[in-house]
């Protein structure tokens, strides 16, 4: 078939951002170009879902997909300790955040990605692998957007451009859209494959488990009955001071902390290790232009702690999407820009208030309280289910969370956790 040389909305990228987005408006009946660099399935780190994201996965006619598979480790619940295994607290949705959003998937992005990409076609995307935007340009009327596709240069015209090509952020690197740093500290991660990593026993059997070490942290992500993912991030100069390459570093830090070591003893690499900066940042605006929306990493990338980076790409391109389709053929005017950007903001910024707590020492210890003042745990579950719309009384308690934390810093709350050193925690953007 030959590619279109016209469109309503033209989206870069098809990882979940730019598949979210083109599901909603193919369905919609609008004519979407959906433009993925790669081929699916293909690697992508990422792999833990939250529950609150359950719902429109539902919309998008993706859960049953999941479901169907078979294959998809269920999550129940997510816990964090220290690496030494001196402290752990675990979080089950089921008690916290209630029966509707008591477990969702652990995935394997190469497979969740292609179920969502083939979603888009067969709700009436038109999609193109080995397929990447080479230029944008925007005017009035719309977006002139110039693509090679194996190879052969294309162009097609649109009413709109969607950007959700993830931390390449196309249209900023391309448009030079101003761009602010939240996480002045840069740190690297290093993640592989493993079989044979210890699991819980029952319903916790697919948690994720999330462990602090000074200056930096590990994950451990059950994938399904045999691969669990296994992450390392920490400080870049930490990393140059021992001179060891990435995966060396990750190797010695696996075997140097009892409670990885612990759960380690039995298990093999399955596939090489891969490394990636672990850079926060976030464009100024997220509809830098009347004709342009970013959606998630390539509007801002949140530093991957409490695994909201795919609920943030879901939601901020379903928002998207939906303001293109009250649009339609009109610009987006500067109110709206303007609200949509400060919307998907604010989700990122909640976030951004408890990754401080998580790397500053005097937070952790509060975060690992098992019973905290003001029940104020109650609004972190939240945001680690993926709660973003959060009620009065919970807005309060987060407000209280953080009053809490700062007063931890003179006035132990909780008990002290020696073993940990302070590392720079993100700035508030
Ligand atoms: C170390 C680490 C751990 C993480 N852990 C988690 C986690 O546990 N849970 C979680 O929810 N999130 C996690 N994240 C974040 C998560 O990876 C991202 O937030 C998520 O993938 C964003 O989705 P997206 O659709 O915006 O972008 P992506 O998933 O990055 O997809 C972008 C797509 O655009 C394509 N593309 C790029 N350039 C072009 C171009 N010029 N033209 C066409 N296509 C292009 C790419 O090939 C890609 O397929 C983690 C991130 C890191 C770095």
């Amino acid at each position: 078939m030959n590619p279109p040389d016209k469109a309503d909305v033209v989206i870069a990228g098809g990882g979940p951002a730019g598949s979210a987005a083109a599901i909603t408006l193919a369905r919609a009946g609008r004519r979407v170009l959906l433009l993925e660099r790669d081929a699916h399935p293909r690697f992508r780190i990422g792999e833990s879902l939250l529950p609150y994201g359950n719902d429109l996965l539902r919309e998008l006619g993706v859960w049953d997909d999941l479901v169907a598979d078979g294959r998809f480790m269920e999550k129940r619940g997510a816990e964090f300790g220290t690496a030494d295994g001196a402290h752990f607290q675990r979080f089950s949705f089921a008690q916290g955040l209630g029966p509707a959003h008591a477990f969702t998937f652990q995935v394997e992005r190469s497979r969740f990605d292609a179920l969502l990409f083939a979603r888009a076609a067969t709700a009436g995307a038109t999609t193109r692998e080995h397929a990447a935007v080479t230029s944008l340009a925007p005017d009035a009327h719309g977006v002139t957007v110039t693509y090679t596709h194996a190879g052969t240069p294309h162009t097609v015209r649109a009413r709109h451009f969607l950007d959700a090509t993830g931390r390449d952020a196309v249209s900023g690197r391309l448009l030079h859209l101003p761009k602010i740093a939240t996480q002045p500290a840069r740190r690297l991660a290093t993640y592989a494959h493993f079989h044979g990593v210890t699991r819980n026993d029952g319903d916790a059997a697919g948690n994720i488990t999330i462990l602090r070490a000074p200056g930096g942290w590990f994950w451990l992500i059950p994938l399904d009955a045999e691969k669990t993912s296994v992450g390392y991030v920490r400080l870049l100069a930490d990393l140059k001071e021992n001179g060891l390459s990435p995966d060396a570093d990750f190797d010695r830090a696996l075997a140097a902390f009892p409670a990885l070591r612990d759960r380690l003893a039995t298990a093999h690499r399955v596939a090489p290790a891969h490394s990636t900066g672990d850079y926060s940042y976030r464009f100024r605006s997220f509809a830098p232009h009347p004709r342009i929306l970013l959606t998630g990493d390539a509007a801002g990338f949140v530093d991957p702690i409490f695994s909201s980076g795919v609920l943030l790409a879901l939601k901020s391109a379903h928002r998207a999407a939906r303001l293109l389709l009250r649009h339609d053929e009109r610009p987006l005017g500067p109110l709206t820009r303007a609200r949509y950007t400060a919307d998907v903001r604010r989700m990122m910024n909640l976030y951004r208030g408890i990754i401080r707590a998580f790397y500053d020492a005097p937070s952790f210890e509060l975060f690992m309280h098992p019973e905290p003042p003001w029940d104020v745990r109650r609004a972190v579950l939240a945001l680690v289910g993926g709660r973003t719309e959060l009620p009065l009384p919970l807005r309060c308690r987060l407000h209280a969370f953080h009053l809490c934390r700062h007063l931890q810093r003179w006035l132990p709350l909780a008990p002290r956790i020696p073993s940990l050193t302070a590392c720079p925690p993100p700035t508030q953007a």
